[in-house]
Formats: C-alpha cells, sequence, structure tokens
C-alpha cells in the first residue's frame, strides 16, 4: 500500500472519478494509465485502494478493490498555533513539517508583534501543501489549515486540551515537563517578532505554560518544528 500513490477525492464510490489537479498530475505527471493502482484519500481517515479503468480528456474513471483504516495518524491529538511569518517558504516549511510529524490540528495567527498578513490565496496555498505532505508521508488525513485574526482566538480554540504549552523566549524554566506529557497537547509558537510579556500574561491566563525550548533564540520555524517534534517524542508518537 505504502507505495501506491495518493490521491485526494470528495468522495469514494464504488467507481470514482479522479479531475482537475490531481487527475492532471496522475496522467501528465505520473503517466498513470488504465490498470494502475492507486490510494484514493477522502480525509476521513480510510485508504481506499482503486484501479484505473478508463482515462478520459479531462479526468479518470477508478474501480474500488479494498479500503481499510490508515494506520499512520497519531494516538493522541496534536494541535500546532503559530505565528505568521513574512517568508512565505516558512510556513510552509513549517505546515510540511508539523504534517509530517502527525499534528491533525494546524493554525497560523496573527499577534501583536506580527508584520505579515494573511490572504485567502496564502491560506489556501498552506492547505494544499498540507495536502501534499499528507501523501508524502503516508497519512490518510490532511490537517486543515485554520487562521485567526488574533493570539486570544488562537489561544481560545485550545481550551480542550489537555496539555497547553506557550512557547516563550523569555521564560526562564518550563512550567511543565515537556519530557512527561499525556494527553492532547496544543503548541504555541511565535513570529518572528516574538511575544510580548502581555501576550504570555494573556496565555498563562487561559490555561498555557510558558515553556522555554533552551537559552539560545530559535527562529521561529526551528521552534516550531523542534517543539512539535518532542511532544511528538513524549507523547509516544516514536514507539
Ligand atoms: N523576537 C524574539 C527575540 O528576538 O527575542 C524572537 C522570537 S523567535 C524568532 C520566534 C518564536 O520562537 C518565539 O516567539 C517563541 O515562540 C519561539 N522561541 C524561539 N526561541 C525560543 C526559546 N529559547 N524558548 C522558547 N521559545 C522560543
Amino acid at each position: 500500500m505504502s507505495g501506491l500513490k495518493r490521491f485526494f477525492v470528495p468522495s469514494v464510490g464504488a467507481e470514482t472519478v479522479l479531475d482537475g489537479e490531481e487527475f492532471e498530475h496522475a496522467k501528465n505527471v505520473l503517466r498513470l494509465g488504465v490498470g494502475a493502482e492507486v490510494v484514493l484519500l477522502d480525509n476521513s481517515g480510510i485508504e481506499y485502494t482503486a484501479v484505473v479503468a478508463s482515462v478520459e480528456k479531462k479526468r479518470m474513471l477508478l474501480n474500488l478493490v479494498r479500503e481499510e483504516v490508515g494506520k499512520r495518524e497519531a494516538k493522541t491529538d496534536m494541535m500546532l498555533l503559530f505565528g505568521y511569518l513574512k517568508n512565505a517558504d516558512k510556513n510552509e516549511f513549517i505546515v510540511q513539517k508539523a504534517v509530517e510529524l502527525g499534528v491533525n490540528k494546524i493554525g497560523v495567527f496573527s499577534s501583536e508583534f506580527s508584520s505579515a498578513y494573511m490572504s485567502e490565496n496564502k491560506l489556501e496555498r498552506l492547505n494544499k501543501v498540507a495536502k501534499e505532505a499528507t501523501k508524502q508521508c503516508l497519512r490518510a488525513v490532511a490537517p486543515e489549515i485554520v487562521y485567526y485574526e488574533n493570539l486570544e482566538s488562537a489561544l481560545r480554540s485550545a481550551t480542550e486540551y489537555a496539555n497547553k504549552l506557550f512557547a516563550c523566549e523569555f521564560a526562564t524554566k518550563s512550567s511543565v515537563d515537556l519530557a512527561e506529557l499525556c494527553g492532547s497537547t496544543a503548541m504555541v509558537v511565535g513570529s518572528e517578532g516574538g511575544f510580548s510579556r502581555k501576550e504570555e500574561e494573556l496565555a498563562n491566563g487561559l490555561g498555557f505554560a510558558s515553556v522555554t525550548l533552551g537559552k539560545r533564540i530559535l527562529r521561529a520555524e526551528t521552534a516550531a518544528v523542534a517543539l512539535t517534534a518532542v511532544v511528538a517524542f513524549s507523547l509516544g508518537e516514536w514507539q
């Protein structure tokens, strides 16, 4: 199953149509033809194996062969909330790595020291990156990328999480032991400009524990990936 190419479709039936960009990629880049076996994903977590039955000008028809529950989703809910960065590539890098590390909710926010602003196109692009990363790492569910206009609304989206971690560049110690996490975990990482003391107080007031990632100042993309990796390891995702 893992060697088969993966494609997202709105829904899967006994016969499924592959069209649009996914069709163009399958036909013109991967040169898939009749008889080729692929995996179809409808973001339900099920992996549908299907065979190309016919190839037309603008679409392919595929027949369902079998289905099984994907085995690569994280056992524990992890959410990453990060401050939107000026450099588009770095935002995409964070999304791609978070997907690979098993994160199942991703939020991007603007905060006091943000100097980059979101647009519909940019958000659509980040969701596309999440889907591509999902296929590449053989997951079956692509996290949706959600935009929050301010830090408070991002923080409030994590109310239900058992662990709420606020990566704070001016914290001198962590108020939770990152090596002993258990249960759903939300992580917050600032943009290039970092956080203000007021923002840390807001986060602490909403149940977030300030955590330090050591005595060096990490780039936002380094901090986001490093913290996500540590949390995934601590939650047993690497066993
Ligand atoms: N403008 C800040 C400064 O110069 O102090 C740096 C912000 S840093 C580039 C971006 C984000 O990464 C921070 O807001 C924080 O969330 C995280 N971060 C970087 N280094 C960290 C550290 N040593 N401990 C905790 N978080 C850190």
